[in-house]
């Protein structure tokens, strides 16, 4: 990864290597820990981040379904990524911010109530999720042979750290089998999501996308929803069973990280014409204006530096 220069740690800002924890920290150990993904795109009136709050708001939720008390206020948090982008002096095209939440050293034992909470804000300059060629060609989907796990032993709409075990099962086995990314089912087996971001398939001019039943309530996927419905389509949430992925018109996933990356195969089936498609095209090119600056009409999803 591309280091940067400063991260801010519990309030203040260290040089990048100086931000470390003990290897005894609890969440080292037992995983409860809680992740955001933001991102920060460099628009001509310098680097804007993108529905800034929604994603700080989700770290507090996260925090609060895995019973983790992040000791700052979402305004807070909020400051001090937009301070971290201002000091970091960026310059590329567009900054990934990480900040999180995790337990540090102190306690051992699966009980976690007086493990101390580490709050951190890091970003860095990252290259395309799924590669340049994919935002452009598309990407080869294998669904997972693991399922997510069920809403009974797991919370999936926590943007919990504990919830990538399940992901990277999954992606690894996918790119092990020379697809790009893993789709998993969920326990009833229906779409649930991509390893890392939400799934969109189009069918008859209508977009389809399942519901958040077992999934993260994805920013992007909302933000898609809304860019559709704008442009006039169509759209549905609702479940999605695997059959129907194979006989989709268009394809593509969804998220902070992934953005609008197009699907052209899914387990050795080719959808629709096996390149991005129209609508697929359409949605991406619009996301980009408006996470660059360049559509007016969204311009209240950004926050600029
Ligand atoms: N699902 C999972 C499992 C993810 O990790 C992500 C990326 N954060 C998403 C969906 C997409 O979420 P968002 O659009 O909020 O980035």
């Amino acid at each position: 990864m591309d280091a940067a220069k400063y991260i801010w740690m519990n309030g203040e800002f260290k040089p990048w290597h100086d931000a470390q924890t003990h290897v005894l920290s609890h969440t080292l150990h037992y995983g409860n820990g809680v992740i955001e993904g933001t991102k920060a795109y460099k628009t001509k009136d310098g680097y804007a981040i993108f529905r800034l709050n929604d994603h700080t708001t989700r770290l507090k939720e996260s925090a609060k379904m895995t019973l983790m008390d992040i000791p700052y206020t979402v305004e807070e948090m909020n400051e001090a990524q937009l301070e971290l982008l201002r000091r970091n002096e960026f310059t590329g095209d567009n900054v990934y911010i990480r900040p999180f939440a995790f337990l540090g050293y102190g306690i051992m034992g699966v009980y976690h109530k007086n493990a101390p909470v580490e709050t951190v804000m890091a970003a860095w300059e990252w290259g395309a999720y799924l590669g340049e060629e994919g935002l452009k060609s598309g990407i080869k989907l294998k669904i997972a042979s693991m399922t997510r796990p069920a809403n009974t032993s797991n919370m999936g709409k926590a943007k919990a750290t504990a919830n990538y075990l399940n992901s990277q099962m999954a992606k690894y086995e996918a790119i092990d089998c020379g697809y790009d990314e893993a789709l998993l089912l969920d326990d009833q087996g229906y779409v649930a999501e991509a390893s890392g971001a939400s799934f969109f398939m189009v069918k008859n001019g209508q977009i389809i996308t399942p519901p958040n039943d077992n999934s993260l309530v994805s920013i992007t996927q909302k933000t898609v929803i809304e860019i559709a419905q704008d442009m006039g389509y169509e759209v549905i949430h609702r479940r999605i069973s695997r059959e129907e992925v194979y006989i989709a018109d268009e394809a593509f996933l969804t998220g902070t990280a992934a953005e609008i990356t197009p699907v052209r195969i899914v387990d050795a089936r080719t959808i629709g014409k096996g390149s991005r498609g129209e609508i697929t095209e359409k949605i991406q090119s619009t996301y980009f204006d408006i996470v660059f600056g360049r559509n007016e009409k969204y311009k209240h999803y950004l926050t600029y530096i």
